[in-house]
């Protein structure tokens, strides 16, 4: 099936075509992305982003992992990684820095995600 044809010629009336909208990728294609090309699905988010690269094949996942943390938010636990976790003076007591996370979704972790370099087992983990 061919396309129609115009109806007039748009360019000779002055119209400009509008740019077709740019897809958006899914979160999760966007993580398994980074996954295939040997990074683990937190690089490049969080408070301080950097390049994650993944452990070796068989070293574990973030489910089994010591620093798979839940800190709490408005009532509610949000699996966060704690590496590199601070608590920083900010005049009137201390702030939480933790650079791997932000308030979003894209740095929650999945307890099935491959383990990244810092992968330390949990107690009791295999
Ligand atoms: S495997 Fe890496 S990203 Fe996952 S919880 Fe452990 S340190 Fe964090």
């Amino acid at each position: 099936m061919s396309a129609p044809e115009p109806l007039f010629d748009a360019a000779e009336a002055g119209i400009v075509p509008v740019p077709a909208a740019r897809r958006t990728v899914p979160l999760y294609e966007r993580q398994a992305d980074k996954i295939r090309a040997g990074l683990h699905p937190l690089s490049g988010v969080g408070e301080r982003p950097e390049r994650i690269p993944l452990a070796p094949a068989g070293t574990g996942t973030c489910g089994t992992c010591a620093h798979k943390a839940r800190p709490h938010h408005h009532r509610r636990a949000y699996p966060k990684c704690d590496v590199g976790a601070v608590r920083v003076p900010d005049g009137a007591g201390y702030r939480e820095v933790w650079p791997r996370c932000a308030h979003s979704e894209a740095t929650d972790l999945r307890s099935g995600w491959p383990a990244c370099r810092d992968y330390e087992p949990r107690d009791g983990a295999a």
